[in-house]
C-alpha cells in the first residue's frame, strides 16, 4: 500500500482541486475501487466541498489541556493572573477566568493557587469524520478556530485512512495535505511514499516550494513537482523547473491558467469531471499517469 502526499508551501495554489481531480481519475482508472482519499489539511478542510461526503462516522477529537477556575473556591488573590506566561486570565467583574483559546495548558496556574481552585480539562478541539466519498472513503476532520495540535489530528486522519486501506487490501491512499511547512505538514509527509508539489511560479511561490522540498526531502521522503497556473508568469515556471533539473527532483507538467477550474469549484466538482477536455483538465490527466507511475513504481 501506498501513500501519495499533495503539499504546496502556501495555501492558494490549487492542491485541493488537483487532490479532487486525482481522486476523480483514479475512480476512472484500473485501482478505481482500491484507494482511499484523505484530506489532512485539517485547519481549512474543504476537499469535502467537492467530493460531497456521506457522513459514516464522527468523532470528538480532544486535543491539549485547558485550565478552569472553580469559582466557589477562588479567593481571588490574583496570583494566577500574576504566573501566566500567556495572558490566559482575565479579571472581570471582581472574577478570575481563564481564556481557553489564549490558555497553552502549561498548568503553572495550578500549581501557584493556593487554594486549589485550578484544575485542568482536556478540551474537545476539533472533530473526525469517517464518509463515503463521491469516488472512495474518505476521512476528513476540522480543527476549531483558535487551536493548536493539528499535527495530532493530521496523523489520526492519516492513520485511520491507511488501517482502512491495509484491511482492505487497497494500493494506495491520496492525501491532501496542509499548505506550509509546519508540525501538520511534517505529520502529513511522514510515513508517505511519494509528495507531489504543487508549485506555483511566481516569487513567493518559488520560494515557498523550495522551503516545503527542504522539509520533505528533510524526511527522506521523495517529491516530484507540478506547475500549477504556469503560463501566468512562464519564466518562474522555468525558474521552477531548471531548478528541480539542476537538484534531481522529477517535475511531472505544467498546469495552464483556466477558467474552468473556477466554474468546476463553483460547481463543486473536479474539474477532470466538470469539463475533461479542458486544458487544465488535459494537464492534470497527464500529471496523474506520470505521478501513479512513480508512486506504484515497484509495488504492484
Ligand atoms: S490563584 Fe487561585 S485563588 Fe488566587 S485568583 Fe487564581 S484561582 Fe483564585
Ligand atoms: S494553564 Fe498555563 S496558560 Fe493556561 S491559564 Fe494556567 S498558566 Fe495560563
Amino acid at each position: 500500500m501506498r501513500q501519495l502526499v499533495v503539499l504546496s508551501g502556501k495555501g492558494g495554489t490549487g492542491k485541493t482541486s488537483v487532490t479532487a481531480a486525482f481522486a476523480h481519475l483514479a475512480s476512472e482508472g484500473e485501482y478505481a475501487d482500491k484507494f482511499i482519499v484523505a484530506d489532512a489539511d485539517v485547519d481549512a478542510a474543504n476537499l469535502e466541498l467537492v467530493l460531497q461526503p456521506q457522513l459514516l462516522e464522527e468523532q470528538e477529537f480532544k486535543g491539549g489541556q485547558v485550565a478552569v477556575i472553580n469559582q466557589d473556591t477562588c479567593a481571588f488573590c490574583g496570583e494566577c493572573q500574576d504566573v501566566c506566561r500567556f495572558d490566559a486570565i482575565d479579571y472581570t467583574d471582581g472574577l478570575y477566568a481563564v481564556d481557553p483559546i489564549a490558555c497553552d495548558g502549561c498548568a503553572a496556574c495550578v500549581y501557584q493557587c493556593s487554594t486549589e481552585s485550578i484544575a485542568m480539562y482536556e478540551q474537545v478541539v476539533g472533530k473526525f469524520y469517517v464518509s463515503n466519498g463521491r469516488y472512495s472513503p474518505l476521512y476528513h476532520a476540522n480543527l476549531y478556530p483558535g487551536q493548536d495540535n493539528s499535527g495530532k489530528l493530521v496523523t489520526l486522519v492519516k492513520q485511520r485512512a491507511r488501517l482502512q486501506a491495509l484491511d482492505e487490501d487497497r494500493v494506495f491512499v491520496i492525501v491532501d495535505g496542509p499548505p506550509g511547512i509546519g508540525c501538520p505538514v511534517i505529520s502529513a509527509t511522514s510515513g508517505a511514499d511519494l509528495v507531489l508539489i504543487v508549485a506555483e511560479p511566481t516569487i513567493s511561490g518559488v520560494h515557498d516550494m523550495h522551503r516545503v522540498l527542504q522539509t520533505v526531502q528533510h524526511f527522506g521522503v521523495q517529491a516530484i513537482v507540478c506547475i500549477n497556473k504556469a503560463d501566468v508568469y512562464p519564466d518562474g515556471a522555468d525558474e521552477i523547473e531548471s531548478f528541480c533539473e539542476v537538484n534531481g527532483i522529477q517535475t511531472v507538467g505544467r498546469i495552464p491558467f483556466d477558467l474552468t477550474v473556477t466554474s468546476a469549484m463553483v460547481e463543486g466538482e473536479p474539474v477532470t469531471a466538470f469539463h475533461p477536455e479542458a486544458p487544465a483538465s488535459m494537464a492534470i490527466s497527464t500529471i496523474w499517469a506520470e505521478v501513479l507511475e512513480s508512486l506504484l513504481e515497484g509495488e504492484v
